[in-house]
């Protein structure tokens, strides 16, 4: 909030009268930040893997091509990279649409119980680490209008996230509760945690709770920021709890209208 204050005065001096006008300048300039900040984020997650991609193509040109031994492994680093780079650019891409105004969804009437399973299905097949998956799913149909390839991003991006952060060994549960007028879905791990200062920003865009090390697990940092997006799109919500040390839970809600799984039945 900005105030400008002007004094009345009169020619003898004393003064009169004091006009404040206080200018609601806040959303526009936290529009403007943020847009400043955005593109230097974008810049800086571009120039990290670039640089990197230069030494290492740098070392191969000057000799390093002819090195059996570590040639091949320059030549990960920078396939690495540039995977890296391409995720980023999807990313952003996937975001500055759903901010476009002719954004629309593609909605259909799923069973959400069995659209939870089949990604579960997927990630339980696909899973190369010691983690175990515990679904807590109830056994009959809940009919939901969503988008389905929506959903399955943003329910894509919560299960790695999960796997991403779980310990060697640990469990991760899936859930999936119907309440009045929502349905509930839920992914918790057994991983690092995220501390209580920090739980509401991971939601946005490029936020980390430790930047070096998630940048390792290849994140992009816009994975939650998308899935809020989406959820929000379908008149949900997105939130979560966590314990250091202890574990993660990321849930969100979807509109639910119970009565229309009459005419499911
Ligand atoms: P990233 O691509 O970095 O994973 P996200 O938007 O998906 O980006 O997540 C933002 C940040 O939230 C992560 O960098 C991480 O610090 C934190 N985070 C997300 N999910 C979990 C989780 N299950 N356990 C611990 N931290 C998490």
């Amino acid at each position: 909030l900005r105030a400008n204050v002007s004094v009345i005065q009169k020619e003898t001096g004393f003064v009169n009268g004091l006009i404040a006008v206080l200018h609601d300048i806040t959303e526009q300039e936290k529009i403007d930040m943020e847009r400043r900040e955005f593109v230097a984020n974008v810049s800086h997650e571009l120039r990290t893997p670039l640089t990197t991609m230069r030494s290492y193509v740098e070392a191969l040109a000057e000799g390093a091509w002819q090195d059996k031994e570590i040639a091949p492994k320059f030549l990960d680093v920078t396939q690495t990279e540039t995977e890296r780079m391409i995720r980023l650019v999807n990313d952003l891409l996937q975001l500055s649409k759903m901010d476009s105004k002719d954004y629309n969804l593609t909605k259909e009437w799923i069973n959400v119980v069995s659209f939870f399973n089949r990604i579960i299905d997927r990630f339980e097949l696909s899973k190369e680490q010691n983690v175990t998956f515990e679904r807590k799913l109830p056994d009959h149909s809940a009919f939901v209008e969503i988008d389905g390839d929506k959903l399955t991003q943003v329910i894509d991006n919560i299960i790695s996230n999960a796997l991403k952060y779980s310990p060697e060994g640990g469990k991760v549960t899936f859930r999936l509760e119907e309440q009045n007028d929502f349905v509930n879905i839920s992914v918790s791990d057994e991983g690092v945690g995220i501390p209580k200062e920090n739980i509401n920003k991971i939601f946005e865009r490029f936020y980390r709770v430790d930047k070096a090390r998630t940048r390792k697990l290849g994140g992009t940092g816009l994975g939650l920021a998308i899935a809020k997006e989406m959820v929000e799109a379908h008149g949900g919500e997105i939130w979560a709890t966590s314990q250091e040390g202890k574990g993660t839970t990321i849930s969100f809600s979807l509109p639910y209208d119970r009565t229309e799984e009459d005419d499911w039945a």
